[in-house]
């Protein structure tokens, strides 16, 4: 069983790297971000989005343990985006444990906060597939235009300055916490996010290798 966590900041490289994890292991890649991101239009929802606030503990977590229980998570997961704050890690731990399960490796990317603002502020992402573009460090081919699929690329409206600010300070407040709860119970992977993503993956893969039976 391999379930695992990938953690970090806005902009570490979560949604790059998870595409590499989930599909070398052969998990399924749960993005909470993503899961939100599908019901952007919810009137309870939609501003906490955007404005980089954390919707609130019991909506997420009834959102992920839903999720959890389907059949194509049996064979393991990789939450990305979640748990973002004691309470949901805690909750997490409770519901594995009822569940017979555990988490195996919780993978910390760090990256410092000039990088963030400057990887988010010039991410374009596509609503369509899920590409994910920089207009300073990879754009797509034709400006604006998914390389994969054709559609037009957006700039998430979180991935705006000012709320880019507000979400790094949320994660300072309410996240950061995290990297020492998981390193108390040993499953924790620290990571330097700037590295080449394959390199990341290769240490990934290292780790669970070594300490994931
Ligand atoms: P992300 O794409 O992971 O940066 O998530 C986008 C937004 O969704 C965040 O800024 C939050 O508003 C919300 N969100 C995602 N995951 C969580 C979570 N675990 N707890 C609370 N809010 C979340």
């Amino acid at each position: 069983m391999k379930n695992f966590i990938l953690f970090g900041p806005p902009g570490a490289g979560k949604g790059t790297q998870a595409k590499i994890i989930s599909k070398n292991f052969n998990i399924l890649h749960l993005s909470t971000g993503d899961m939100l991101r599908e019901q952007k239009d919810d009137p309870i929802l939609a501003p906490y989005m955007s404005s980089g606030k954390l919707v609130p503990d019991e909506v997420i977590i009834e959102m992920v343990f839903k999720r959890l229980q389907r059949d194509d998570c049996k064979e393991g997961f990789l939450l990305d985006g979640f748990p973002r704050t004691l309470l949901q890690a805690e909750k997490l731990n409770e519901f594995l444990r009822k569940n017979n399960k555990k988490v195996d490796g919780v993978f910390c990317l760090l990256v410092s906060d000039d990088i963030i603002i400057k990887r988010l502020s010039g991410r374009r992402v596509c609503p369509k597939c899920g590409g994910s573009f920089n207009v300073n460090s990879m754009p797509p081919k034709k400006e604006n235009v998914c390389d994969f699929c054709g559609a037009e690329l957006v700039h998430r409206k979180d991935d705006m300055p000012e709320v880019i600010k507000e979400r790094i300070s949320v994660y300072e407040k309410q996240s950061k916490v995290l990297i020492d709860f998981y390193d108390k119970l040993n499953v924790l992977l620290k990571l330097d996010g700037t590295l080449n993503p394959n390199v990341i993956f290769e240490r990934i893969s290292n780790f669970v290798k070594n300490n994931v039976k």
